[in-house]
């Protein structure tokens, strides 16, 4: 199972792109300039100022989606309010106006993107509580509390969080708070949510959203592209890699609508409602779940971008047949497609701990933006490696594989993972960030060097990290010294 990404998965083709727009609404040119029409077939009208990549990279202070407690979405006299048992089609929601605006929306972005829609798309406009009602039905049916608690364990093992956060309260929060509207692929549906009318904020929704409807006509995403949740579960790096790539073009293709075809007029109401947007939920929420919510958005524009430069949106096409594999390949845009993840194999972790144990994570990778999350965004502060250092330390990966257990009658939890890295540089300075790291969660080290690191008695129970061979490594969390041995002679 694929705990880490849950909410990432979650988050699939939901409206969440205006959390990465917001940075780039208030600094013009920052993407391109306004005179860099795209056409499908050109090559370089994107080569002009990109985005700086410590732009975007800063979330520190993204003010997302509109709040669940801004004004309350009470329809106007032209919006009658839509039932709760029937979603009534867009036409009996919005006016003529609001769907001739959505309809020339369409049509600027088949021709700012280059692909045509080969049928309608069925529209169903619903208010801000059915979107917390749809959240809570559709998104989180599935999630159980077991599902919360495992994902508490883990969340745990790895230093993002305290055991005892409610994860299930969290994402419910976050998603009815930070969703503007959402194209459901499933149903082939798009959802708009009512809230005055079509402002200027909904059109530019709309453009991202639209664009999830083009792609899903033309690749198919959950089947041709296979974007769906056995991926996600199965290899969640490949997951993280296919997302960034429909969310990174649908925040291209949103922010060349911002520029190239909103008036000034929306452009101004767009950063203006930005500008005041209050997020309670977001802005509570833990900096790891923010970054690894953004990173489709912000990461997978960087990606889209540097493809488009290269070959224009006959590139970025070409990646729908060959999405990126790991989030390496998003963050580093020259190494995909040919640095491939390398495969790391784990002992059969539950075999080893016998009965009253139960698999969190199987086998999963954690990746390389999820190794800088560990590294640089631990709950606690005094853990927290500084950004750049852990940035550096991440890259190099080579390929890993981790599994996580706990025991749902007791308090036991087992960490066990290993890494390869693509050259032994790489494993030199991945040893030395992670000793720092570790120093600063786990205390002085009891026994320690040249190759094995040994913490007893810690919050987390005894850890073991060492280097295996010139290019890997394996760290072990279990609540005993015998148990982290025995995981740990059969891993290394
Ligand atoms: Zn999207």
């Amino acid at each position: 199972m694929n705990r880490l990404r849950r909410w990432s998965s979650f988050g699939l083709l939901l409206g969440l792109m205006l959390l990465a727009c917001r940075p780039l609404l208030g600094a013009p040119g920052l993407l391109l300039s306004s005179r860099d029409t795209p056409q499908p077939s050109a090559t370089a009208t994107l080569a002009a100022p990109s985005l700086a990549p410590t732009a975007t990279h800063q979330v520190a202070t993204p003010r997302p989606t509109p709040s669940a407690a801004s004004p309350s979405p009470a329809p106007t006299t032209d919006q009658p309010t839509p039932t709760a048992e029937t979603t009534p089609a867009a036409e009996a929601t919005l006016s003529p106006a609001a769907l001739e605006r959505m309809a020339r929306i369409e049509q600027d972005v088949e021709e700012l993107r280059g692909l045509h829609a080969t049928r309608p798309v069925e529209k169903v406009v619903i208010t801000r509580e059915e979107l917390a009602r749809k959240v809570e039905e559709d998104f989180l049916a599935d999630y159980t509390p077991e599902d919360a608690a495992k994902d508490a364990v883990e969340l745990w093992l790895f230093g993002l969080a305290g055991r005892d956060v409610d994860w299930y309260e969290v994402h419910k929060t976050m998603l009815s708070e930070g969703i503007a509207g959402f194209y459901d692929d499933e149903e082939e549906k798009m959802y708009v949510v009512a809230e005055d009318g079509f402002p200027p904020h909904a059109r530019l929704t709309y453009a991202h959203e639209y664009t999830h409807a083009l792609q899903d006509q033309t690749w198919d995403l959950d089947e041709g592209l296979g974007f769906n949740d056995e991926t996600c579960e199965q290899d969640s790096e490949l997951c993280a890699g296919m997302q960034a790539l429909v969310e990174g073009d649908a925040s291209v293709t949103e922010y060349l609508w911002f520029w190239e075809k909103a008036t000034p007029r929306e452009q101004e109401a767009i950063r203006r409602y930005y500008q005041s947007l209050d997020m309670p939920g977001w802005d509570a929420s833990p900096e790891f779940m923010q970054e690894d919510i953004l990173f489709p958005y912000t990461a997978g524009q960087d990606f889209v971008l540097a493809l488009f430069k290269d070959g224009g949106w006959e590139a970025v096409n070409a990646a729908y047949d060959n999405p990126p594999a790991s989030t390496e390949q998003v963050l580093h845009p020259e190494r995909y497609p040919d640095d491939r993840p390398m495969r790391v194999d784990l002992p059969d972790i539950g075999a080893l701990l016998g009965d009253g144990w139960e698999a969190v994570t199987e086998h999963n990778a954690l990746g390389e933006f999820w190794l800088y999350l560990v590294l640089a965004k631990s709950e606690t502060l005094a853990y927290r490696l500084d950004e750049d250092e852990a940035r550096r330390a991440a890259e190099g990966w080579g390929g890993d594989a981790y599994a996580t257990y706990y025991q749902p009658e007791g308090d036991g939890a087992v960490l066990v993972q290993k890494w390869v890295w693509d050259t032994s540089d790489d494993a030199d300075e991945f040893t030395r960030a992670f000793l720092r790291y570790a120093e600063q969660r786990f205390g002085p080290a009891q026994s320690s060097g040249p190759t094995l690191w040994v913490w007893e008695d810690t919050e987390w129970g005894t850890v073991f990290f060492a280097t295996v061979g010139p290019r890997g490594h394996v760290w072990v969390i279990a609540p005993d010294r015998a148990t982290a041995q025995r995981l740990f002679e059969a891993t290394r």
